[in-house]
């Protein structure tokens, strides 16, 4: 089989143009729109996406800070310096890079995130209405993931509500800001779901799984993870994966959860790692940040619970 790629830079520049274009439209009117990314420590995959969303940030007009605190930070000095951001005019959107250092409580942290600036979804209040199908702000990843998924079948002639309603998607990864929001969204399709997780690998279930997938999202952290015996002939499968991985040379680059070389011949279409989810990920959490702005115009901001 003939696999397609599915080319997440290309899908952008449509995004992207529209975006600084409401950008622009609130310059005009006088709006700032500024974003907040919280890093704690110094997690390769987490700088990478640091220095993706200032790059981004930069190109459309939105002005970006970036706290960085220690590794060995206290929780209580995470909470302080989202506290001070909840508090700021210029910041409309909070973004808590994970993973956070293990002595820093995640729900604690996202629990202080006011909610109407946080751009991810991870406040519960947030979490809930997603689930419920109403979510105030799509969490980027998921709806990059989707966003990628819906464009790539308008290309193939199929009719979106059809094809998801006649697919059954595996989500491998179940992690609260990627996993379970692609569930999330993937019930809102109407499609047959299924969740799956690393109890799925050590019990030697994954390919009895991931077989069934006529959509495959993998979001596990795990480089290679999913290689050809994982994947059925004809899957769409899209690698969330962002993953280090040095060469003999003693460079760093960056590889998908997803085995591409072994997978993409089995495959109807794939995602690559770099230049697939991640582009259109970083115009997302922006797109979302002036979705934040527009609404803290006309309704104030609220106090976080
Ligand atoms: P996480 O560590 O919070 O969650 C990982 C999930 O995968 C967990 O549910 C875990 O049980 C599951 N898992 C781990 N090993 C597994 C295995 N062997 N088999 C099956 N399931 C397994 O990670 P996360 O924040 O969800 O991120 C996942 C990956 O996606 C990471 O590589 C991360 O860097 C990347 N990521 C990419 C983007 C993007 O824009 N492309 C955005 C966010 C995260």
């Amino acid at each position: 089989m003939t696999s397609e790629v599915i080319d997440g830079v290309s899908c952008t520049q449509n995004l992207k143009a529209a975006l600084a274009r409401e950008v622009e439209q609130l310059h005009r009117r006088g709006i700032a729109v500024g974003v907040a990314t919280v890093l704690v420590g110094d997690d390769y995959s987490a700088n990478i996406y640091e220095q993706r969303l200032r790059r981004l940030a930069a190109e459309v007009g939105v002005e970006y800070v970036c706290r960085r605190l220690p590794r060995q930070a206290r929780q209580s000095d995470v909470v302080a310096v989202i506290e001070g951001l909840n508090e700021s005019e210029d910041v409309a959107g909070i973004l808590v890079l994970r993973p956070l250092p293990p002595h820093i409580d995640e729900a604690d942290v996202f629990r202080a995130i006011l909610p109407d600036k946080d751009v991810e979804s991870v406040h519960p209040e947030n979490a809930g209405l997603l689930a419920l199908g109403v979510p105030r702000f799509v969490p980027s990843t998921a709806a990059a993931v989707f966003h990628l998924l819906d464009t790539w079948i308008d290309s193939t002639g199929s009719e979106r509500a059809e094809f998801y309603r006649r697919s059954h998607i595996v989500v491998v990864g179940r992690s609260n800001n990627v996993g379970k929001p692609c569930v999330s969204l993937a019930y809102d399709r109407q499609a047959a779901v299924e969740s799956i997780d690393e109890w799925a690998s050590k019990t030697g279930q994954l390919g009895r799984h991931t077989r069934r997938a006529d959509v495959l999202i993998v979001a596990a952290g795990k480089p290679g993870l999913i290689a050809a015996e994982h994947v059925s002939e004809g899957a769409v499968v899209i690698d969330v994966g962002i993953n280090p991985r040095v060469d003999a040379d003693g460079r760093t680059h960056v590889v998908g959860d997803v085995d591409f070389g072994s997978v993409a011949p089995r495959a109807r279409a794939i995602t690559p790692v770099p230049g697939g989810v991640g582009p259109v990920t970083d115009v997302w959490l922006l797109h979302n940040v002036v979705t934040a702005v527009r609404a803290q115009r006309s309704a104030g901001v609220r106090e976080a619970s």
